[in-house]
């Protein structure tokens, strides 16, 4: 009874704030995703972010208002890879949008656009990775965003044709000062001399950026993807960071800090806390967020500026 009150209340408070009608509605999982849907669509798509930098993708409230924003949505824009597995589907259904299913055409699933790495059976599979397609922490890489920003692209251009025009250029624009940025900011890494290229992870989530900036992933403070570490993995850290010389230890801002600051206390090593996307409420473009991580990452192992 009183959720029949309470949906077409909901409803009608959202129209008045949301944009144009005309304007295609736009949601996004990771803030990482909604900030290059934002670039892509320009000014003919109002994009939503259902995750803030803060959250950890694996493990998302189930808010309400997220099913209200999937309702409305034209195009859902996933990671893909099941990062979203234990939250998104169950909101998805109740949803209740045929439009943004998986398989239709307003379902983006960034994976697909992306060279996956840590696929089982086919690359290492020592990490223990949980998730069966490859791994799934590809929004660091700013080479994997160049590929997404032209997939959505066309993905716009299918839902939205009369600007299709728009979209391609907006696509091909990004994608190409992503690139620009993946190899300056390489370029600036390729100076590190080997001894700085090594770093631990406390969440096996920066495979991506170790290829891109061949750098050397020593070990995980998390002993498999999820599973916080024991007194036993803890000590095996510590032995390989000391064995290794690892210089930084860096974790996404949502990772609790009391097992990496021990294992930097110990070992000497400095811990780098990233953000865990574009601060996207705020407008930050992901091309700021990446300066932004590859700046606290070099100071962390190099040691300074
Ligand atoms: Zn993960």
């Amino acid at each position: 009874m009183k959720r029949s009150l309470v949906w077409p209340a909901l409803l009608w408070a959202t129209t008045l704030v949301a944009s144009p009608a005309q304007a295609l509605q736009v949601v996004a999982t990771l803030p990482s995703l909604a900030a290059l849907a934002r670039e892509v669509a320009g000014s003919y798509a109002a994009v939503e972010c259902l995750l803030s930098p803060r959250q950890d993708p694996h493990y998302a409230d189930a808010r309400p208002n997220l099913i209200l924003s999937l309702h409305r949505a034209d195009l859902l824009v996933v990671n893909g890879l099941e990062l979203e597995v234990g939250w998104l589907p169950g909101l998805a259904r109740q949803a209740r949008n045929p439009k943004i299913q998986t398989g239709a055409a307003g379902y983006f699933d960034a994976s697909m656009a992306v060279l996956r790495l840590q696929v089982p059976g086919q690359v290492d599979r020592a990490m223990g990775d949980i998730h069966p397609g490859g791994n799934p922490h590809f929004h660091l890489d700013p080479r994997a965003a160049a590929h997404i920003a032209v997939a959505l692209g066309k993905s716009l251009s299918t839902l939205d044709p009369a600007h299709a025009a728009e979209y391609a250029k907006n696509a091909s624009v990004l994608s190409a000062r992503l690139r620009a940025l993946a190899a300056e900011i390489a370029q600036r890494f390729a100076a590190l001399p080997e001894a700085e290229r090594r770093l631990a992870v406390y969440h096996d989530s920066l495979v991506y950026l170790v290829d891109w900036l061949h750098l050397k992933q020593v070990i995980a403070v998390e002993p498999r993807p999820g599973i916080p570490p024991d007194p036993g993995h803890l000590a095996k850290v510590v032995a390989t960071v000391r064995t290794t010389g690892a210089r930084a230890l860096v974790q996404e801002e949502y990772y609790p800090r009391a097992a990496s600051d021990q294992v930097a206390k110990l070992t000497g090593m400095r811990v780098a806390v990233v953000a865990g996307g574009p601060q996207f409420s705020a407008n930050q473009r992901y091309e700021d967020y990446v300066r932004g991580v590859a700046k606290t990452l070099y100071e962390a192992l190099h040691g300074g500026p």
